[in-house]
């Protein structure tokens, strides 16, 4: 898995430098069904697409951002910090 992620703060780094934190989910509300929650902890979606995503840039301002990434190509397409 090497391809390069542009850190919001630090700019173009190798994908080693950070740590893959998975998919941004919306967080059932409470009152949810158990399986609603269950789904949000337990499973992956995995789509072949874009995908957003958590990552930490451990090697570097060890800040979490996201990232939208194509899981076909590896490609990165933005990033930036969550509001
Ligand atoms: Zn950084």
């Amino acid at each position: 898995m090497s391809f390069l992620l542009a850190c919001p703060e630090c700019g173009e780094r190798s994908a080693y430098e950070f740590r893959f934190g998975g998919e941004v989910k919306s967080r059932p509300q409470p009152g949810d069904s158990e399986d609603a929650w269950f789904q949000y902890i337990y499973t992956k979606t995995n789509e072949a697409g874009e995908q957003e995503e958590w990552w930490f840039h451990r090697n570097g301002c060890r800040k979490w951002f996201q990232a939208l990434r194509d899981t076909r190509t590896n490609t990165v397409i933005a990033t930036w910090y969550p509001e």
